[in-house]
């Protein structure tokens, strides 16, 4: 464990703690900031020992990294939650039951094959009356929070989202610009699987070849939220081969992502692979900074179309469409990515944007949080729900699956709720491509 040299910068100023989702909910020193880097260094000097009450308050941290962002002196708490999370993967430190959850959905989630067949049979349950019957029965509940909680996440689940079926290179549309990779997200490609389609179908109007690996693999994030680094590295180490294995070796641009989840552990692959191992031989960027870097096509933005009203009426001059653009914690924290997603979306005609009170504040999704601590995460779910309904916005937008689903679970259940959907699936939409 890194542990906080005593001379780093913290002052205890406390103006990371009303950023600070944890202390949000759970309100104690322990759990914010200050309080975790009081006790690392507590733990440092020997007058506290890591045992399963201290490692409780590691565990209700996020890692959204607001408070890094809020922070006037520099403290680098993301660094130190980071280095950290491997030793509260010791089993003595969780209960046995969360020990083993814990394992299972590492064991399964940055796997798409696994992931896929324990679906398969859900697919007559999901999204469908029977599983609002099961809710409202709370026969669930009695199965424990963990397991109401996954439930309560699970979409709808479509026939797309059990196969990739991009071809290896998506070729470009009209003037070739570019050739770029793409990292298609585990929990993206299976639960919301047109947001990958959407964002191919962008790039190639935008004048770019696009590349996926057949059989892509994991990018490791989730692992790596949650500390576990062998694996995480082979989850790099084996997404990177998949890319060199494609058979024309024409260079790639960049790889690029749509889940800010995944690009945040993409864009740390250079410390975190092996010393000696190599990473992608290009940059890695998430899909709207590096649109804007390289500007949307003249085409592109002459296709654009006004979107419809939930009500179904076309966006107008008098009547635009607003649109709340929600900020996840790896996009905004972990990656500095405000602006970007924001102007794409005001590409499109008549749309406007509504902004939230508290667009720093996590929504409780964070990797697996909102399932190993689903009391926490279910509580600030509601708060993030609300701040975004009360924009009186008609639509959501979100870059990040894991959001995008917490979001949809904590709206009400209602034709009133403004929909959740990427910012590349409306961009796609303007342009006449889904
Ligand atoms: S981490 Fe930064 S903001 Fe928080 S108490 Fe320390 S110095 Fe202040
Ligand atoms: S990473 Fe998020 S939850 Fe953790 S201490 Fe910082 S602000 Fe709080």
């Amino acid at each position: 464990m890194a542990s906080p040299d005593p001379s780093d910068p913290c002052v205890h100023c406390g103006f990371c703690l009303p950023t600070c989702a944890s202390y949000r909910v759970l309100g104690t020193e322990m759990d914010s900031p200050r309080g975790r880097i009081h006790t690392l260094k507590a733990i440092d000097t020997g007058e506290l020992s890591l045992d399963a009450t201290v490692a409780g308050h590691f565990d209700s941290c996020l890692g959204c990294f607001a408070c890094v962002s809020a922070c006037p002196s520099g403290v680098r708490y993301d660094q130190l939650i980071e280095a950290t999370r491997p030793r509260l993967n010791n089993p003595e430190l969780r209960s046995p039951w969360q020990h083993t959850f814990r394992q299972l959905l590492l064991a399964v989630l940055p796997y798409p094959r696994r992931l896929r067949a324990l679906l398969t049979p859900l697919r007559a349950y999901a999204g469908t009356p029977l599983q609002s019957l099961v809710r409202r029965s709370g026969v669930l509940k009695l199965l424990g929070p963990q397991l109401n909680a996954m439930d309560a996440l699970l979409p709808a689940l479509a026939p797309e989202g059990f196969a990739d079926r991009f071809p290896t290179v998506s070729p470009a549309h009209g003037q070739r610009r570019g050739r770029v990779g793409l990292v298609l997200g585990c929990v993206q490609r299976c639960f919301d699987p047109k947001v990958n389609a959407a964002t191919v179908a962008v790039l190639q109007a935008n004048g770019f070849e696009v590349v996926i690996p057949p059989n892509q693999g994991c990018c490791g994030a989730v692992s790596h939220h949650q500390g576990q680094m062998d694996q995480t590295r082979e989850l790099a180490t084996t997404l990177v081969a998949s890319f060199q294995a494609i058979p024309n070796p024409q260079p790639l641009d960049a790889v690029l992502v749509a889940a800010s989840g995944c690009g945040h552990t993409l864009k740390a692959y250079g410390e975190l692979l092996e010393p000696g191992a190599s990473g992608f031989p290009c940059p890695v960027q998430d899909v709207h900074e590096f649109l804007m870097e390289r500007g949307l096509s003249e085409e592109f933005r002459a296709a654009l179309m006004p979107l419809q009203h939930p009500e179904g009426q076309q966006a107008s001059p008098a009547e635009p469409l607003s649109v709340a653009y929600h900020d996840a914690c790896h996009m905004i924290h972990g990656q500095g990515i405000t602006a970007q997603p924001r102007a794409l979306l005001q590409a499109i005609p008549h749309l406007q944007l509504r902004e939230a009170t508290e667009a720093g504040v996590c929504c409780g999704s964070a990797g697996i949080y909102n399932l190993v601590q689903p009391d926490e995460a279910a509580a600030l779910g509601r708060i993030k729900a609300n701040d975004l309904q009360s924009t009186g916005a008609g639509l959501i937008a979100s870059a990040n699956i894991g959001c995008t689903l917490q979001l949809r679970r904590h709206l009400p259940p209602d034709d009133q709720a403004p929909a959740v959907r990427h910012p590349m699936e409306l961009l796609a939409t303007s342009a006449g491509l889904l």
